[in-house]
């Protein structure tokens, strides 16, 4: 029996799955999707890529419908898997619960590994090295050093996500694992370092949960040094499955593109020298380092530090605090938020760019000076030697890599790249990103590979999935008969289970009076249900408007919170255990939010979640598809909205026996020709419109009553 019909049959009814696992339960869907997937990856001949694109609704439980398959294929073919999400969350849940309970399921054992960036690790050699200069700690650091060191000894992993406690970013930054800074096998704690300890687990694992990030990254190494090189982030890999695969397009959109931030650059600059404190930073390390040459050479080392390297320090830095300084001016007079193009920024901020650039770079040449003379003496060859070495060549790297950004992002040419400005004055950063990445997707990406699948809950608009197969750059892929698609109904009953209620006379968002009136309808809505109540927004000042105009109109016992009152776990902790209570929220609680039961009856959307228009990215988009003579908001705008809110809406029924109301507040949903396109985008539930009194009524008897007694 081949491995596809193997890896079928353990989704039977009276197959394994079902005999290992008390809470298995037979679906349909689940065992369809995992036949897609086999199918995919044993089709999976050669680059370029088969393409699966499944939209798996909710409650299909499709991370074991791709597991199993996955791992039945590398089990039998020897080849390494990838499994790459955009949340931690459901990293935790792969790693933590799927695979584990597979491992006792499967009649093979497996490995896998959760791969994590550089710069979750802590690096023993930095840390050790920062410890060894007691005098240049404040008290505070000075004990988040100790307990650092501490928890170092005893920990498993050696990763942030174990640390009991936060460091600062600042210290974190400079004891993290850091590839400019790293030693590698030249480095005395290699046997015993986290990151490379993980790195030789990887090595041997036939499946990798990554993120997306870290994904692409290894995909951009790849594009540079050829896709079956060793040098890359990731081991050689064939097949991946892109979990969360709405989120790619946005994540590469962020990690292709450049940014430089104000904090970044000081931060950088404040590692190599410390004026304030009694800490010194690398230059006064390398000093003492300098120190213990021979006596001439000492001297010429120890000028060159004081006469040249200081100086230059310190010039940069001014340098930056001028230029973030004029950066910051020119963005508050757009708001904070401003787009920049060729030749339009002022000649002062060009000039001081330049100079700023020409500054970074001039330090950086100095640095290199430095280490070649250092290099050949002595102490320089001695461990800690070699480990200041390395910190200054790390920071000569960014240093330069800083200016190349700074360079590339004002003169802002190229027309598929967009730059911009934002934030206040010490927040000012600098961005720029790819308008489409698409075509970089397919080049680093689909044209790489052996085979891709690409799932979540929202692929799909009006049951198709041109918009993804557009803005993921697999076109080509489709005309060449490599593309799968395929919907996975979800195996809820929605039309049993959900109500979907329109209001329709609220005033249209944005108009004076949307606020209170969203606070009135609130009052009506919220004690129509006894279970919990999840109201999305768009903003946080639509947010706080309605938090503000809802104050005292709910009942006591309804506990009513806000998003930032606590952190977003205990929230969604209160709705888990105070019956009835009230979140407002918005951004992060449109998606990941799974609250099973009473703890969430009532899902309500105020606003049709459209991307802001002005935002750089998406205006661009927009501008670029009118250009092409192409209807932006058909093509772009309306079907990127319909995927958020389908994930809003997929808050609602997580469990079969779940029951509950979902209520748009955004009256075009019915009143503008494309919401016919928005409701065919929804799970099938029960419609109900009307004006918001009837709609709360309609609520209440629905989660009294059921489904037929309601009119819809
Ligand atoms: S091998 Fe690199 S990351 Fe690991 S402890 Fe040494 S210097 Fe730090």
């Amino acid at each position: 029996m081949g491995w596809v019909r193997e890896a079928e049959d353990f989704f039977r009814a009276d197959g394994p799955l079902a005999r290992a696992l008390p809470q298995y339960e037979w679906r349909p869907q689940q065992a369809r999707m995992a036949r897609q997937v086999a199918l995919v990856l044993e089709g999976s001949a050669g680059p370029p890529a088969a393409v699966a694109l499944i939209e798996a609704g909710t409650g299909t439980g499709k991370s074991l419908a791709y597991l199993v398959p996955a791992l039945f294929y590398a089990h039998a073919t020897g080849e390494r898997v990838v499994v790459s999400t955009q949340t931690i969350p459901l990293q935790e849940q792969l790693v933590s619960k799927d695979l584990p309970s597979l491992q006792e399921v499967l009649p093979f054992s497996f490995t896998h590994a959760l791969v994590k960036g550089w710069a979750n690790y802590l690096c023993l050699l930095r840390l050790e090295r920062i410890r060894s200069r007691p005098e240049e700690q404040d008290e505070e650091t000075e004990d988040e050093l100790q307990a650092l060191a501490a928890w170092a000894d005893e920990v498993d992993e050696g990763s942030r996500s174990e640390l009991p406690f936060e460091p600062t970013a600042e210290l974190w930054e400079e004891v993290s694992a850091d590839p400019d800074a790293c030693l590698r096998a030249d480095c005395p704690l290699f046997q015993r370092c986290h990151f490379f300890q993980a790195r030789r687990k990887m090595e041997g694992a036939q499946l990798l949960v990554v993120n997306h990030h870290l994904l692409l990254a290894d995909a951009v190494v790849r594009q540079a040094v050829g896709w079956e090189s060793d040098r890359a982030v990731l081991p050689v890999y064939g097949c991946v499955i892109l979990d969360e695969a709405h989120h790619l397009e946005e994540t590469a959109s962020a990690h292709l593109g450049r940014q430089l931030t104000r904090r970044g650059v000081e931060r950088l600059l404040h590692r190599l020298h410390r004026s304030r404190g009694n800490r010194g930073g690398l230059l006064a390390t390398a000093r003492l380092l300098a120190g213990e040459a021979a006596d001439r050479e000492a001297k010429e080392l120890l000028e060159l530090l004081d006469w040249q390297i200081l100086p230059a320090t310190r010039r940069a830095g001014e340098q930056a605090e001028a230029l973030f300084d004029g950066l910051a001016a020119w963005a508050a007079r757009a708001d904070g938020l401003r787009v920049i193009r060729p030749g339009e920024l002022p000649e002062r901020l060009e000039r001081l760019a330049r100079e700023a650039a020409g500054d970074w770079t001039a330090l950086a040449g100095l640095l290199d000076r430095f280490r070649a003379d250092l290099k050949g003496f002595a102490p320089a060859r001695e461990e800690r030697g070699r480990a200041v070495l390395a910190e200054l060549e790390g920071v000569d790297l960014a240093l330069r890599r800083q200016a190349e950004d700074l360079e590339a992002i004002l003169q802002a040419e190229g027309p598929d790249e967009v730059h911009w400005l934002e934030g206040g004055r010490a927040g000012v950063k600098l961005r720029s990103a790819p308008v489409e990445v698409g075509p970089l997707l397919q080049r680093a990406l689909f044209d790489q590979l052996a085979g891709v699948v690409a799932t979540s809950a929202t692929l799909t608009v009006d049951g198709r999935f041109d918009y993804l197969v557009e803005r993921l750059g697999l076109e080509e892929c489709r005309q060449d008969g490599r593309l799968l698609e395929e919907v996975i109904e979800s195996p809820f009953d929605y039309a049993a289970q959900a109500l979907l209620a329109v209001a329709e006379d609220l005033p249209e968002p944005g108009v004076p009076g949307f606020a209170d009136a969203v606070a009135e309808t609130l009052e009506l809505l919220v004690p129509a249900v006894s279970g919990g109540t999840l109201v999305l927004f768009t903003s946080y000042q639509m947010l706080e408007e309605a938090g503000r105009a809802l104050e005292g109109r709910l009942p006591a016992d309804r506990g009513l919170m806000r998003q930032g009152d606590l952190p977003r776990s205990q929230l969604l902790d209160r709705l888990r255990s105070e019956p009835g209570a009230v979140c407002l929220a918005t951004a992060s609680f449109w998606e990941g939010v799974d609250l099973p039961g009473q703890a969430l009856e009532l899902v309500v959307i105020a606003r049709l979640p459209f991307a802001v228009p002005t935002e750089p990215v998406v205006a661009a988009r927009i501008e670029r598809l009118r250009r092409l003579g192409r209807d932006a908001f058909a093509a772009y705008q309306l079907p990127e909205m319909v995927l958020r809110l389908k994930q809003g809406f997929g808050r609602l029924i997580r469990h079969r026996t779940d029951r509950g109301a979902v209520v748009v507040l955004d009256g075009r949903v019915t009143r503008r020709r494309y919401g016919q396109t928005v409701l065919a985008s929804l799970p099938p539930a029960s419609l109900v419109r009307g004006g918001r009194q009837a709609i709360s009524e309609a609520v209440r008897r629905w989660l009294a009553e059921g489904p037929r007694e309601v009119a819809g």
